[in-house]
């Protein structure tokens, strides 16, 4: 009988490659097969209701409820004829997670039978039980309501035989209790200022999309071992475990060839996510043992968001299938690479232009200058805040280590673009008739305006260590954490773009009420950005001390831990944009704080009693039993050779109080741990109290690591209860 390691190890063994992907035939043949897209519209719904879907989606439009019925009876017979038997609202409440409450289609019948029935108010608006959602005090008991509506913009899906309608979800008087509702507001802002900027060039744009493309990293890891790890299983992370002899040095993950275990396990995904609508592009091996990477291409931003919440999902179900556990979490172990969710975003107009991709023409230019000098400005203006937006308790675990973006702003534009902004700022401002070309000399095909009409800003031109990154038609985005809602971060985007192409609105606008023209009034205002953001703009090694320096130098201030910066959204200045921008009022704002900060607090607190329960029950009690079998061997020792036993016993007795020194460590750790606790949760102020679990608990949880992994390296292999990093990243 082994422990249970080894018997999770002896497990792990017999777990191979298996195959489920069972669908054949070209992708093209099933895409989409589970989703109730505009094909499956036309086919189910008369021509009315297809028209109301595609104008709510398209215009965003009002349905009506009569309407709604329609809609509801189409996409129930579909469902039902793909084998549904429920429907959800599937919703993002403020936690990691998605929501679903499932009820049945079944009515009863006078003959006491029963048939499906599904209406157009059931589709448009439920009222899920949600009263324990977190919601920072917008729902006091006596007004608990918590309403899920229709999002049309997203098409439902089946999923496991029930009906999956994306909803967002709002309090009884309409406040947003979830993250899709900020996003979906700051689509819309963003579409009316980026509309109003278009349309100076083409009158026929008639919307502007934010796009995403999102770069999905996770770490895989056999089940059984998975499971004999009680801080994976309840944290997502090991809080305790030494690093292997062997990860990472190497650099042979990185794009290496995929271990048939895992082959099986993707292409099985791939197949269920193609028929989900998921247009899957990219996998390959991330840089550390045991993480991969999945790229879908991308698309409207609200949809790249939920398809990637059920991507998540679909993981995780898929996974079980191959005795496998997808971990999202950003740190799961230390010593290798964090998983990050990287987020390509641009706009593009409904005429096909992408708006941060440098055009043909001098006309196309001049408003790809427009759009992501505006972008920069906004990102300058702030860094803070949208550095913030990815801050949570696992991702700070990431950010600032030496493989993951700084925990400060800064954007990477590449030689070619730094070149052009920087020719652009050496204009005279006096003299903008130079804007005709003469003196925007740069590298390569780089003149912008009228002579020298196409730009090629060099593609490869990358820079892994920027928080935000040009990369020749998109920005991208790569501190959002793994484990994280994209929504949370790309709302702030999307929000602060759109308050900064209002500016830059205004700005022409009074250029051209001082005589300029309009082209010129742009120049001087894309300038004027150009200027104002300097600061921000970074080529350098973001990993580097230099950095930090220098951005200290610049007045540029990097998030320090979670608490800090969710400070960041209530200031009066992201107030005031949040506002301007219609995503929260006030009193939303406030109340997204408290959650943060809670959410905050009740994760330490349930990592630190997991920490305390493997330190005391599982670390210290092998510890024990390993000191004991040195004790033994010294008496022992001691009976047969009474004279030099203790020359002999040298190194045992070293172990044996080596072992105490660690037990006593971690023994003072876990005192520390308790008490620093004790004291937090007396704290009143939620805030405060973050601010504590942060400050002094945080810190004892290193502590009692740093002690348990040594004792990992010196007990008996046999004894140690946990699976180890080399046997939990092990797949070649
Ligand atoms: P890399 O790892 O080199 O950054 P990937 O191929 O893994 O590249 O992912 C790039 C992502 O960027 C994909 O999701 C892709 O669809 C997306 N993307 C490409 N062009 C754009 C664009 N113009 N706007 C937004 N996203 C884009
Ligand atoms: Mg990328």
């Amino acid at each position: 009988m082994g422990n249970i390691r080894q018997k999770a190890l002896e497990e792990s063994a017999s777990h191979g490659a298996e195959r489920f992907h069972e669908e054949k035939g070209p992708v093209s043949e099933y895409f989409g097969k589970n989703v109730f897209d505009l094909e499956k519209m036309k086919r189910y719904l008369s021509k009315e209701a297809y028209n109301a879907v595609v104008n709510a989606v398209e215009f965003g439009q009002k349905i009506e409820v009569e309407v709604a019925d329609q809609i509801a009876i189409g996409m129930k017979n579909w469902a039902v004829e793909m084998g549904a038997s429920h429907y959800t609202h599937w919703f993002q409440p403020l936690t990691d997670a998605t929501a679903e409450k499932h009820e049945s289609f079944i009515s009863p019948l006078p003959n006491g039978g029963v048939f499906e029935k599904f209406s157009g108010s059931t589709l448009i608006q439920q009222e899920p039980d949600a009263s324990s959602f977190p919601s920072g005090g917008l729902r006091n008991t006596f007004e608990a309501r918590g309403y899920t509506a229709w999002d049309p913009s997203s098409p439902a899906f089946v999923l496991d035989g029930t009906l999956c309608i994306p909803t967002v979800f709002v309090a009884y008087n309409g406040e947003s209790l979830d993250l899709k509702t900020p996003h979906l507001k700051s689509l819309q802002a963003l579409n009316q200022t980026a509309l109003d900027i278009c349309k100076l060039f083409d009158k026929d744009v008639t919307r502007v999309n934010a796009v995403l493309g999102i770069e999905q990293e996770y770490f895989l890891v056999d089940e059984s071992l998975y499971k004999a790890r009680p801080d994976l299983v309840i944290c997502d992370r090991t809080l305790i475990g030494h690093t292997a002899a062997k990860d990472q040095q190497l650099e042979d993950n990185y794009f290496g060839a995929i271990p048939n275990r895992v082959m099986d396990f993707m292409k099985d995904f791939e197949t269920e996510a193609y028929k989900l609508g998921v247009k899957l592009k990219t996998r390959h091996n991330e840089v550390a043992p045991n993480q991969f990477e999945f790229a879908p291409i991308f698309g409207e931003a609200n949809l790249s968001s939920d398809q990637n919440l059920l991507m998540m999902i679909l993981m995780k179900k898929i996974a079980g299938r191959h005795h496998l556990k997808v971990i999202f979490h950003e740190k799961p172990f230390n010593g290798v690479n964090g998983s990050g969710k990287h987020c390509n975003w641009s706009m593009f107009t409904d005429t096909g232009i992408d708006l941060l991709a440098p055009g043909k023409t001098p006309k196309a230019n001049l408003q790809f200058l427009c759009f992501f000098s505006s972008v920069i400005r906004a990102v300058y203006e702030h860094n803070q805040l949208l550095m913030s937006s990815v801050a949570s308790l696992s991702n700070m675990y990431r950010l600032g280590g030496n493989e993951a973006p700084p925990a400060v702003m800064s954007i990477f534009l590449g030689e070619t673009l730094t070149e052009l902004l920087d020719s652009i700022e050496k204009l005279s401002p006096d003299n903008l008739s130079s804007l005709t070309g003469k003196d925007v000399k740069v590298r390569s095909k780089l003149h912008i305006v009228n002579q020298i009409p196409e730009i090629f800003p060099d593609n490869t031109d990358r820079n892994r260590t920027s928080p935000f990154a040009f990369t020749g038609n998109r920005f991208e985005f790569r501190a959002v954490g793994s484990s994280s809602n994209v929504a949370s971060s790309i709302y702030v985007l999307n929000s602060i773009v759109a308050q900064q192409l209002k500016r830059f609105k205004t700005l022409v606008e009074e250029a051209k009420a001082s005589g300029l023209s309009q082209d010129k009034a742009m120049m001087k205002t894309i300038r004027q950005f150009v200027i104002e953001s300097k600061k921000i703009r970074f080529e350098g090694n973001g990993y580097s001390r230099e950095w930090a320096e220098e951005a200290e130098k610049r007045g540029l201030k990097g998030i320090t831990s979670a608490p800090m910066a969710y400070e960041q959204y209530i200031t009066d200045k992201t107030m005031a944009l949040f506002d301007d921008e219609g995503i929260f009022t006030r009193r939303e704002a406030l109340a997204r704080f408290e959650v943060m900060n809670e959410n905050y607090v009740k994760k330490l607190q349930i990592e630190a009693r997991v920490m305390g329960d493997l330190a005391t029950n599982h670390v210290v009690p092998t510890a024990i039993t390993f000191q004991n079998k040195l004790l033994e061997n010294v008496m022992n020792m001691k009976e047969i050779y009474p004279e030099k036993y203790h020359e002999l016993c040298k190194t045992q007795i070293r172990m044996i109080e080596k072992i105490s020194g660690y037990i006593n460590r971690i023994h003072e750790g876990v005192h520390n741990l308790v008490e620093a606790r004790k004291v937090a949760n007396k704290i009143e102020d939620i805030h405060k109290k973050a601010i504590a679990y942060n400050d002094t608990v945080k810190p004892h949880m290193e502590d009692i690591r740093r002690a348990a992994d040594k004792l990992e390296m010196v007990i008996d292999d046999e004894l140690w209860p946990l699976p180890k990093y080399r046997e939990l990243l092990s797949f070649k």
